[in-house]
């Protein structure tokens, strides 16, 4: 039985999502306000997060990109402004889908199946999410050491895998590309940080749509990369 987990502060709203959830066979858990949902969301193991952004308190943003530094696991976000969609686009918060309120029941019931079907496909049955890392269009198979980019296969070197899923691993760390170059190739200042520059100019043209503006691996001027989410 798949396990959802509600954070609404609007009792009724949660109570009747809850109910229409039930009805499909979920397990499912409410909680009422961002600091709780996020302590509930970070100990339980669930498969979907529905998670409305306006709540008192942390509100859904932070929760959800709290969630999103730790876990893998589907956040469908609710909104009550159509203006938060682009909020919500802008701050890239590796939320996999929004619905705004008011929406009917059977609706949500509906994204809620449809997400959970297209996740269990990705991870090849639901609980293996550790070995792999899924953000936004990007897919990295650590097990089989393969890059997705909407679904497309991208060819990478082994140092370019390594390198590509250690920063991606470690979401919105900013490494310094001395850091990054002894992590890496696992020589203590031997070689040449240039290698880094390199690889990572290889891992954009591969990943992003427009390497000018790079949407996953950002360049900390001065200081090194980082692996936004
Ligand atoms: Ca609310």
């Amino acid at each position: 039985m798949s396990k959802i987990l509600i954070i609404e502060d609007e009792e009724a709203i949660a109570d009747l999502e809850k109910d229409y959830l039930e009805l499909s066979d979920f397990d499912v858990t409410i909680e009422n306000t961002g600091d709780q949902g996020l302590k509930t969301a970070r100990s339980g193991d669930f498969d979907l997060v529905i998670l409305d952004l306006m709540l008192p308190g942390m509100d859904g943003f932070e929760v959800c990109r709290n969630i999103r530094e730790e876990k893998d696991v589907p956040i469908l976000l609710v909104s009550a402004k159509k203006d938060d969609i682009d909020k919500i686009r802008g701050l890239g918060l590796g939320a996999d889908d929004y619905i705004t309120k008011p929406f009917s029941p059977s609706e949500l019931v509906a994204r809620v199946k449809a997400h959970l079907a297209r996740y269990s496909r990705l991870v090849g049955g639901g609980r293996e999410s550790n070995n792999v890392i899924e953000i936004r269009g990007l897919r990295i198979d650590k097990t089989a050491r393969r890059v997705y980019v909407d679904g497309e296969e991208k060819g990478f070197t082994t140092k370019e895998f390594d390198l590509l899923s250690f920063l991606a691993e470690n979401p919105n760390h900013v490494f310094s590309k001395d850091e990054l170059f002894r992590r890496i190739w696992n020589m203590d200042s031997v070689g040449d940080i240039a290698t880094v520059t390199v690889h990572i100019k290889k891992i954009r043209e591969k990943i992003e749509h427009d390497t000018s503006n790079p949407q996953y691996i950002e360049t900390i001027w001065g200081v090194g990369y980082r692996f936004k989410v």
